[in-house]
């Protein structure tokens, strides 16, 4: 007989106390309760995924369990708040424990390593769905928001671009030499938290890289009325992804691919020599709205938009 509900979670889920302090009662009652420090603020933020829709049957469910947690977390650090908290709902058409087992050390895993508790979830029968909801603290007022870029502050994100790209490319049956590091980025993102921690009082303006450079810097611009021009030259790119443009003359892939999970802000200049290793400065704020791309003095106005479900 399959595995009940609650010896699912048991066995699965509910493996450990919590161990953060905030996390004063995880799973096993109504409600977890959590007590956070004075003059911090809680950040909240949830990521579903659908299957057949964020991803295949056919993923490794280790991989999945991983890439689930760290879109959530993603969100967190682009707040440059500091997670300490993960709710699981999962929706599950059967209970098939191999696969359990590995979505569950791909998910936790992924937990320990930043020292978040899983504190409570749902579990339910249902076409394959899976939500996240992520706390972190931000100390009050000091939170990284989209609406706060100024004319002026560069443009830097984190990492490189478009290795997740490549990744979807290469599952798309591109061939390359050492595909490995693309496929581990799209399927393995690692959430920026240190460097979402390190930017508080040097960032202006933050997100994260979901959607593509380009759509989700388009929201900073909307959010801070102002308009931006990226250099394409300074784009941190892996010898893997320089090659692809090479081959094939996709240099928009960079801008528009998701699934890195980089972070994107905007910095006034004197604080760049603050900048986390690993920042890369990619363009300028400027006050004429709308977003222009500059190749080797070639400047255009860029249009791409990001993916919408019902669209
Ligand atoms: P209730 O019916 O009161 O909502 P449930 O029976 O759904 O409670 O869940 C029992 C306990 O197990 C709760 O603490 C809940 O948060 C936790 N839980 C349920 N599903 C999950 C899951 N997938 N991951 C983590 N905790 C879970
Ligand atoms: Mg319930």
């Amino acid at each position: 007989m399959a595995l009940a509900e609650f010896d699912l979670i048991k066995r699965y889920f509910a493996l450990h106390k919590p161990q953060h302090p905030f996390n004063q009662l995880g799973i096993g009652d109504d409600c977890a309760l959590l007590s956070l420090p004075a003059n911090h603020q809680l950040a909240v933020t949830t990521d579903t995924m659908v299957e057949n829709v964020h991803f295949f049957a056919d993923v490794d469910p280790q991989q999945l369990g991983h890439k689930l947690l760290a879109v959530n977390l993603s969100d967190l650090a682009a707040m440059g708040a500091e997670p300490f908290a993960v709710t699981l709902a999962l929706t599950l058409p059967k209970v098939d424990e191999s696969w359990l087992q590995a979505f569950a050390a791909g998910f936790i895993g992924l937990a320990q390593q930043f020292h978040v508790d899983l504190i409570g979830g749902d579990t339910t029968s249902g076409p394959l769905t899976l939500t996240v909801q992520a706390m972190g603290t931000v100390p009050q007022g000091r939170a990284l928001l989209r609406s706060e870029a100024k004319v002026g502050d560069l443009i830097c994100v984190t990492g490189e671009l478009g290795n997740a790209g490549l990744g979807l490319k290469i599952n798309q049956g591109y061939a390359c030499n050492d595909p490995e590091s693309a496929l581990a980025r799209f399927n393995q993102p690692q959430p920026r938290i240190a460097e979402g921690l390190a930017l508080r009082g040097i960032a202006n303006a933050c997100i994260d890289i979901s959607d593509g450079l380009a759509a989700d810097l388009r929201h900073i611009l909307q959010q801070s009325q102002v308009g931006a021009c990226l250099d394409w030259q300074q784009l941190p790119l892996s010898a893997q992804v320089s090659d692809y443009i090479e081959q094939t003359g996709d240099w928009r892939m960079p801008l528009i691919a998701g699934d890195d999970y980089e972070l994107c802000f905007t910095v006034p200049a004197e604080f760049v020599p603050k900048l986390p290793v690993g920042c890369q400065c990619v363009g300028v704020i400027e006050a004429e709205p709308g977003l222009r791309v500059d190749r080797a003095g070639m400047i255009e106005v860029f249009e791409a938009k990001g993916f919408e479900h019902f669209s």
